[in-house]
């Protein structure tokens, strides 16, 4: 057995794939799922490179229809944004459904409602595989932080009962917000009771050994290098053997390097932090956020918090557009938190972690097969815990044959590529971001 070379411990902003960021998630998850590396050679219908949500949606499908798939994730499972989100759970795609009907058209931003119900839908199905562990709680609230949104808020929660006959999502008065939030900060907003959030490390983890229960090989710590195709299929090299399959897909999200340009040219690396307070009285915890919901509100680079089931506050504030993460996140996160909750300034923080999404230009998901046989899913754009199981199934059931409406849906949308090519994408990107972002301290 060969020693891995240095940097296969190594993800792409620097950061050591041997083990879990020191987040809360990792610290509340007990330990990693057995996963063993590969070792040797190996054969299989399907190979899937990643496991997050959309690379272990796609290996728990073939699996369960019987089809023979190993996957391969460069940490231990969930390692990637998967593991490390807000774990809120929002219905809809980034885009709201006025622009999708502006840009794509009234009946396929209809087919999308219709998706983004069925893969709501579909979560819980994966949180049944472990409802407790996955820690889910109902209710999401939406919050402008701007007197001047509360209008088009209204508008929209009328729109989409009448339009799209959704009468989860509810309208929530000033009063009302400031009686449900302990902040200043917000004028108003909407209450979605589709919505909640979840501990997502734990649901990446059931996802794993449901796929494992039903015959997936999972090889965590095995990093794919190289992607071939050859005349016996395509060869997924890793540093202690090759795997041998049919088909590939590549969900390796935003930690995707040089494996799928043509996938790479579609998404952008945005790393994003979030901190958690060490727990507080449960009596203060649960008056910070009174419904107990998930909240995220309307600013440009979201704000988005919640209370954890011991009673501290996960926070999310924060990103950059670069390799790498600041040195103290912890103290990237805190004066965002304490814009909003400044009662808080005598808490400690617990933990604090960064993790990458993946933007695409129309912040829509997409699928390539730029190749008979390897596929790409990628682009969720920071609304990936509801769609990224659902589209990842629907791909794997895809490559196996099997009719899938999502799939359809999803190789009608436009996937563009970013301008600029593999290295000016990233200034020019992140100086638009930049920009924007500035908006939000205005
Ligand atoms: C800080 C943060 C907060 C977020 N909050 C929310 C939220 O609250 N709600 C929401 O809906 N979405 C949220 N998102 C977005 C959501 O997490 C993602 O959309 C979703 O997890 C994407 O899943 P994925 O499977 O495509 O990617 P990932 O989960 O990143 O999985 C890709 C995996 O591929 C692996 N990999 C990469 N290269 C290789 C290789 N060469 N060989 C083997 N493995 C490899 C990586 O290690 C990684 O584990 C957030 C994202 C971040 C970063």
């Amino acid at each position: 057995m060969f020693a891995p070379r240095s940097n296969e411990r190594a993800g792409p902003g620097g950061e050591d794939t041997s083990r879990f960021p020191s987040s809360y998630y990792a610290a509340t998850s007990g330990p990693p799922i057995d996963a063993p590396a590969l070792d040797g050679d190996g054969v299989s219908d399907f190979c899937v490179i990643g496991g997050g949500f959309a690379g272990l949606g796609a290996a728990l499908a073939l699996a369960r229809m019987g089809r023979t798939v190993r996957l391969v994730e460069m940490g231990p499972i969930g390692w990637g944004a998967s593991g490390r989100n807000g774990g809120q759970v929002h219905v809809g795609w980034h885009q709201e459904q006025p622009w999708l009907e502006q840009k794509l058209g009234l009946e396929t931003a209809r087919q999308m409602w219709r998706a983004a119900l069925e893969a709501r839908d579909h979560l819980d199905t994966l949180i049944a595989l472990d409802p407790d562990a996955c820690d889910y709680r109902q209710g999401l609230v939406h919050a402008d932080h701007r007197a001047g949104n509360v209008i088009a808020t209204h508008a929209h929660v009328a729109m989409m009962r009448d339009r799209y006959g959704y009468d989860s999502l509810t309208l929530v008065s000033r009063d009302e917000m400031r009686a449900t939030i302990a902040s200043d900060d917000y004028h108003g907003g909407s209450f979605d009771a589709r919505g909640g959030h979840l501990h997502p490390l734990k649901l990446a983890q059931a996802m794993a050994r449901a796929a494992q229960a039903a015959g997936a090989v999972v090889h965590a710590q095995t990093r794919c290098l190289a992607l071939k195709q050859a005349a016996d299929g395509w060869h997924v090299t890793t540093p202690n053997g090759t795997i041998r399959a049919g088909q590939v897909l590549d969900a390796t999200g935003a930690y995707a390097r040089a494996l799928v340009p043509q996938g790479d040219a579609r998404v952008l690396p945005i790393n994003n932090y979030i901190a958690t307070t060490a727990p507080l009285d449960p009596a203060r915890a649960t008056g910070l956020i009174r419904n107990g919901a998930a909240v995220s509100d309307g600013r440009y680079v979201v704000y988005y918090f919640r209370v954890t089931p011991d009673h501290r506050l996960l926070f999310g504030g924060g990103e950059s557009y670069g390799l790498g993460m600041p040195h103290d996140i912890a103290a990237t996160v805190r004066p965002h938190m304490l814009r909003i909750f400044p009662q808080l300034a005598d808490v400690a923080i617990s933990h604090a972690w960064g993790g990458t999404l993946a933007i695409s230009p129309n912040r829509l998901p997409f699928v390539i097969e730029p190749r008979p046989g390897l596929f790409a899913l990628n682009g969720f754009s920071g609304v990936g815990v509801v769609l990224a199981p659902w589209l990842g199934r629907a791909i794997g059931q895809a490559m196996a044959g099997a009719v899938n409406s999502g799939y359809d849906l999803l190789r009608r949308l436009p996937s563009p590529r970013f301008p600029g090519g593999p290295w000016l994408r990233w200034p020019t990107q992140a100086l638009a971001m930049q920009f924007m972002a500035l908006r939000d301290r205005i």
